[in-house]
């Protein structure tokens, strides 16, 4: 969104004002267009015979998206059976698919085999019971290479104490189980953690995961996972793209020489291509004064954006109503019945009651997270597409929250007399 002669719009003119008036509030809205941008830009940063982008679904999982991100060439990254069934539901080949879970039932790995997606495997045990049923049928291995990274605790999943992936320093063990049960391993990965600032440390994982890919044969990729960070705050550090994919190009080439054959370079992103993209938009209820703040508090609250009072996440927040007024600080407030703080000590054109503010860095790990908290219903949703604003979801109604609600019939019986 961007503010064009004092007011703000979407590619193609499109007017977010208008939006919420058609589809009402809270509404997310999101731009292909940026999407787009972001995927291109990966692209371009990677210089490397052959690249693969699996977007990493989880942020943003809505069907639209996910076609969308097909038609650039993407394939898909997922983390639950339900997340490969709705990448097949969008068109994506069963091969552009990577299953990447943690701690699920054994089960589940059956199910992603029958439905011939890569399966990428983080566990030991997993590995042998893998290796025994499904022999032959090729696998990925998720390295951990403890490398601390990520902005959060909750997002860090690379370091020692992880429950993510296999040691690096458990390559000897992996490799008898690999020897001895014939289990071909065509990839190796590594995923660090959301939110690294520095490319340092991502490349120092990269040497660890180029010096594990040394030690298997007839490997046929290497996929570096993800962790890119975007900025949030004006002025934010952000992942330098074009340095990092400078720097993994050379080494990732250097390295298919030493091996003696041409890999492909794998990443995942999830909020590096959605994040952006999105906005969460909202109607201002109340303006209050107290003794030594001025509150606005608007019609959603934790139930539809959670992440600043989960993560500690900073999110902008500006006036759509009043592009140009003069600022003033306010706490931006939620409506939910215990403490739900979007934003302290802000400072944001003049809001009146009815003004429609909008937050920004709401397209990844926003509506993916939302619930029905305090019986609300989750926020219909908007896609700035080629110049035209389409309905992507519906606005929950009452039917939605009693949908699986069973009645014992005495119950009711007892209530009608
Ligand atoms: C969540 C996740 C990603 C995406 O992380 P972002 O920080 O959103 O880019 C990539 N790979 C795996 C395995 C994940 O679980």
């Amino acid at each position: 969104m961007v503010l064009n002669e004092g007011r703000y719009e979407f590619a193609g003119n499109v007017d977010p004002l208008a939006i919420c008036e058609t589809y009402g509030c809270p509404v997310y809205i999101y731009d292909s267009s940026v999407i787009t941008k972001q995927y291109k830009r990966l692209v371009d940063a990677i210089e490397v015979p052959n690249f693969k982008i699996n977007y990493a679904c989880k942020a943003l999982t809505n069907i639209n998206i996910l076609r969308h991100l097909r038609t650039l060439g993407s394939g898909l990254d997922t983390v639950s059976i339900q997340e490969v069934e709705l990448g097949l539901k969008a068109g994506f080949n069963p091969t552009d698919i990577v299953y990447t879970p943690n701690c699920v039932s054994f089960e589940e790995i059956e199910k992603a085999v029958a439905y011939g997606v890569k399966i990428n495997i983080d566990n030991i045990s997993i590995l042998e019971l893998f290796g025994d049923r499904f022999p032959n049928h090729p696998v990925c291995i998720r390295i951990n290479p403890h490398i601390y990274a990520g902005g959060n605790s909750k997002i860090s999943v690379g370091h020692i104490d992880s429950k993510f992936g296999i040691s690096f320093h458990q390559i000897p063990l992996v490799k008898r189980i690999v020897k001895s049960l014939n289990i071909n391993v065509e990839g190796l990965h590594m995923h660090t953690g959301s939110d690294i600032l520095d490319v340092e440390v991502f490349l120092r994982g990269a040497d660890i995961l180029f010096n594990t890919a040394m030690e298997f044969e007839g490997l046929s990729y290497l996929d570096f996972g993800s962790g890119f960070k975007v900025p949030y705050k004006p002025n934010d550090i952000s992942t330098d793209i074009e340095e990092l994919g400078s720097n993994i190009s050379k080494r990732f080439n250097d390295f298919c020489s030493n091996y003696g054959s041409e890999l492909t370079l794998m990443f995942e992103p999830g909020k590096f291509l959605v994040s952006e993209a999105g906005y969460f938009l909202t109607k201002v209820n109340v303006v209050k004064q107290t003794i030594s703040t001025i509150f606005a508090g608007v019609d959603s609250g934790l139930n539809h954006l959670i992440r600043p009072m989960f993560y500690g996440s900073h999110h902008e927040i500006f006036n759509v109503s009043n592009p140009e007024g003069k600022s003033r600080i306010y706490t931006v407030v939620g409506y939910i019945c215990e403490t739900d703080t979007f934003g302290v000590n802000r400072k944001i054109t003049e809001i009146k009651e009815g003004d429609i503010l909008a937050f920004k860095n709401a397209g990844a790990y926003c509506s993916t997270m939302a619930s029905n908290y305090n019986s609300r219903y989750r926020p219909a949703e908007v896609l700035v597409h080629e110049g035209e604003a389409h309905l992507i979801k519906k606005r929950e109604t009452m039917d939605d929250l009693l949908r699986n609600q069973v009645e014992i019939p005495t119950l009711a019986n007892t209530l009608a007399q």
